[in-house]
């Protein structure tokens, strides 16, 4: 006989266990199959390790500028494996957090993979459980290349697991976690060399971050090899070398990163045997409600290849739940003014149009502002960092419809003007707004 519950979810990260949080609060019984530990990418190999080690990479930054500041500093290197055991330590009472909530609310998890044996069946660790409502929510996995040689590097996964800090390290590609990774490695002292396919890296993004992201990991120390395809990787007697289609090679590299993107965790699932429709490259794709092709089944989170960001997994399951298991039959994630930062060093954040789309979507009618400066914090030395700043506007009345950031403390500059800039605000509202001096935020709100 199969288990009976009012909701079963797959995979217990981010949107998983925000989906079956909410629904439990709305009383309902609910079942979270996650054979892993609880937290998913974000928490185990995602954001949350990668923050801890930009704090540290951004503390290194700020230990060079102390003396300037009138500090006398000494440093004595880096301890990466005392940083790697207390990073693990605050994973682990996260994972324990999570299993506590899941207790609180009376959710089951269930420690298995589950697979679908028929549309609301699945089964788990050799059990089979059934409910009205199914969940996927499985995420993805880091990419390797299909090239001789490939397992000869890590991913972001092995990058959580090094034990030391590698001294000299190739890291291939050009998207959040090449920049993001690349940095912190920096950051904290190895000679890095970032490999792309093309001229810059963030390509999709807004030119002007896409140039300072790579002027800023340039200033940091980051070799960029550009236009550059691996095609095999050997592994010779002054470490690792790269191949690429051009016929050039790249050697001597203690460890190799693939930062190529990621691959959604749906194959294997048995989606076939239910009949819930895959695209090409393994995503599920849902409707704006997160509704699969089969009735009753959803999917949320990275695994619908939609913006692979924490808060909007855990937004799509909270609305999701919302919405079926409290009546409120218009809720829902917009999948639209989504802010982002990448943990760069400085951090660049986006919201909004870049300028190329803008003018795509409103022709002449696009107005820019910019603005590059040193911010204060650099007065006192020779290091200097420069903060780049653009606001996006469309139509007579100038509404902000894109801002893009590259600078210190744009990280958490960004989420309030994400606000402003969804509810509809212009330059003018800007302009109208009382500037916060002495900060780096003051530019947006007086840009001419
Ligand atoms: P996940 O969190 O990946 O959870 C899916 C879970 O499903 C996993 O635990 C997996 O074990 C489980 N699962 C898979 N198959 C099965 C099965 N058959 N049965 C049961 N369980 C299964 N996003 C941000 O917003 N900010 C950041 O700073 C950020 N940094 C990142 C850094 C890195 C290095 C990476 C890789 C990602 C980062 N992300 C960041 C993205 C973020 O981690 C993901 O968007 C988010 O975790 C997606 O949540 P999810 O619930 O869709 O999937
Ligand atoms: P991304 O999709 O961001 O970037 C991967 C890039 O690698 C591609 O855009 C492509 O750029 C390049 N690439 C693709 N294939 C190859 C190849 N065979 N050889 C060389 N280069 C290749 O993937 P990531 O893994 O960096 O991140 C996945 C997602 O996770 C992100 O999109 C983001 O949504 C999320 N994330 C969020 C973070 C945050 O919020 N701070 C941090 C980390 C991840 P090109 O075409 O220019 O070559």
């Amino acid at each position: 006989m199969a288990r009976q519950y009012d909701l079963l979810v797959i995979g217990g990260g981010s949107g998983g266990l925000a989906a079956a949080q909410r629904a439990a609060e709305y009383g309902a019984k609910v079942a979270v199959f996650e054979p892993n530990r609880l937290g998913g990418t974000c928490v185990n190999v995602g954001c949350v390790p990668k923050k801890v080690m930009w704090y540290a990479a951004d503390l290194a930054h700020d230990l060079e500028l102390a003396a300037d500041y009138g500090f006398r500093v000494d440093r004595k290197g880096h301890d990466w494996p005392a940083l790697k055991q207390r990073r693990d330590a605050y994973v682990a009472r996260l994972n324990a957090i999570y299993e506590r909530n899941l207790n609180n609310k009376d959710i089951t998890w269930v420690e298995a993979a589950a697979t679908f044996s028929a549309p609301r069946q699945l089964v788990a660790g050799g059990e089979a459980f059934t409910a009205p409502h199914i969940i996927v929510a499985t995420g993805g996995q880091p990419t390797l290349p299909a090239l001789p040689g490939a397992e000869l590097g890590i991913t972001s996964d092995g990058f959580f697991e090094l034990a030391e800090r590698p001294d000299r390290v190739l890291v291939v590609g050009s998207g959040y976690v090449a920049v993001e990774l690349a940095g912190v490695l920096r950051g904290l002292g190895a000679e890095v060399s970032l490999m792309m396919r093309y001229e810059r890296p963030l390509r999709s993004f807004d030119d002007m971050l896409s140039k300072q992201v790579m002027a800023a990991l340039e200033y940091q120390g980051v070799q960029a090899i550009t236009h550059a395809v691996p095609n095999a990787v050997t592994q010779e007697e002054d470490g690792l070398t790269v191949a690429t289609a051009d016929g050039r090679r790249h050697a001597g590299f203690d460890c190799l990163l693939w930062a190529i993107g990621r691959s959604p965790n749906s194959r294997g699932l048995g989606l076939e045997q239910a009949g819930i429709a895959m695209d090409d490259r393994g995503f599920v794709p849902t409707d704006l409600w997160q509704n699969t092709n089969v009735e009753g089944v959803y999917a949320i989170g990275d695994v619908t290849g939609r913006d692979a960001l924490t808060p909007v997994a855990i937004a799509a399951g909270r609305r999701l739940a919302d919405r079926v298991f409290d009546d409120q039959s218009d809720r829902r994630l917009a999948y639209e003014w989504i802010p982002t930062v990448i943990f760069t060093h400085p951090p660049t954040g986006t919201v909004g149009l870049t300028e190329a789309a803008a003018r795509q979507q409103y022709g002449d009618a696009v107005k820019i502002y910019e603005s590059s400066f040193v911010s204060m914090y650099y007065a006192l030395g020779e290091t200097k960092s420069t903060t780049h700043m653009k606001l996006v506007t469309a139509g007579s009345e100038e509404r902000v419809v894109g801002c893009h950031l590259i600078g210190d403390g744009s990280d958490e500059m960004l989420q309030g003007f994400a606000v402003a800039i969804r509810m509809g605000a212009t330059k003018k509202d800007f302009d109208d707004t009382v500037a916060i001096h002495p900060t780096s935020a003051e530019e947006l709100v007086t840009m001419r």
